[in-house]
């Protein structure tokens, strides 16, 4: 009887203490929590305010890690992916009340730039990188969970479009009616298998979403931003057959295709061993097969990433203005 036992005290103290703890471990491992969501700084983004390299993403699409903000609305997921390096195991229940998104994209904003004074004072920095972070041109929607959970993501795109920065918004494709509402300037479907069977196994959803994942696929041949399916490929999981993606992906006509490595970091070095990490030679000759298969140009690499990227050619990659 679940309606009685919600309302038992004890079972309330516990849920209550479960979201104490884990908001505690998401804030000890760095997350800057704000209202239903988060920010942190990247590793890109310190890099780049030490005037080092950037991100794939400033290779790909031009964008400049030190003035990329990567946040997420909720820290919920209903997906528990055999990859994620994010503490999944630890769910952070619902929140009673969802933060307004004008209220969170400040707040987020603010986080941000407490974040950044922490750099002024240090010899390593950059100074020119760190006056232009202070202005960010481009969100990140992707930090952890599922941003489509979140009842007022389309508010918060629009927001973020008013304020004139760019938006990636990465979901895991599970709430199509959402996804089609939507118009981020980029919009990432995560795809891990080529069908349902390994998508179970990868992915361990919540509820019977393949069916969904397909549905939101479908929509990107139509879907006015531009899209991009992102594969995370571990060995002896889920990178061995090309062509199957290949077959599966020609119908949906995405912009782009990210093929990427998995990488043994965070939480998931509990699920997966060290070996399932794919060389970047690996991830360049998986691209290369699927990309052929569907006709589609291999554009872009960056090894230290371990991606690749696929293009339509309908689109330029910049999205620069
Ligand atoms: S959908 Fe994303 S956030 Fe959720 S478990 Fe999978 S990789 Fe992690």
């Amino acid at each position: 009887m679940p309606g009685i036992t919600l309302y038992h005290p004890r079972i309330f103290i516990t849920n209550y203490m479960d979201s104490i703890d884990a908001r505690q471990t998401l804030a000890k491992q760095g997350y800057h929590l704000f209202g239903s969501g988060a920010v942190k700084p990247c590793l890109w983004l310190n890099r780049a305010l030490r005037g080092g390299d950037q991100c794939y993403k400033h290779h790909f699409y031009g964008i400049s890690s030190h003035r990329c903000v990567q946040m997420t609305p909720t820290l919920e997921c209903n997906q528990l992916c055999l990859h994620c390096w994010r503490p999944i195991e630890d769910p952070v229940p619902e929140p009673k009340e969802w933060t307004e998104p004008d209220i969170l994209l400040e707040g987020i904003l603010r986080e941000q730039q407490r974040l950044l004074s922490g750099y002024g004072g240090a010899k390593t920095t950059d100074m020119s990188r760190l006056a232009e972070a202070q202005s960010p041109r481009h969100v990140a929607i992707s930090l952890m969970g599922e941003p489509t959970i979140y009842p007022y993501l389309k508010e918060l795109i629009d927001l973020i479009a008013q304020k004139g920065m760019t938006s990636f918004l990465v979901s895991n494709g599970t709430h199509p009616d959402i996804i089609a509402d939507l118009s981020p300037t980029q919009l990432y479907v995560s795809l891990n298998a080529s069908d349902e069977e390994t998508y179970r196994h990868v992915s361990q959803p919540s509820g019977d979403f393949w069916p969904k994942i397909m549905e939101t696929l479908h929509l990107l041949k139509e879907h006015s931003c531009r899209s991009v399916v992102r594969m995370t490929l571990a060995k002896d999981l889920n990178m061995q057959r090309p062509e199957d993606f290949s077959r599966l992906l020609a119908a949906f006509e995405p912009d782009f295709i990210e093929v990427k490595a998995y990488m043994h970091l965070g939480r998931s070095r509990k699920r997966l061993a060290r070996g399932a990490m794919p060389e970047h030679s690996e991830i360049v000759n998986f691209a290369k097969a699927l990309g052929e298969g569907m006709g589609y140009e291999f554009a872009a690499e960056v090894p230290l990433s371990r991606v690749a990227l696929l293009s339509s050619g309908r689109v330029s990659g910049s999205i620069c203005r």
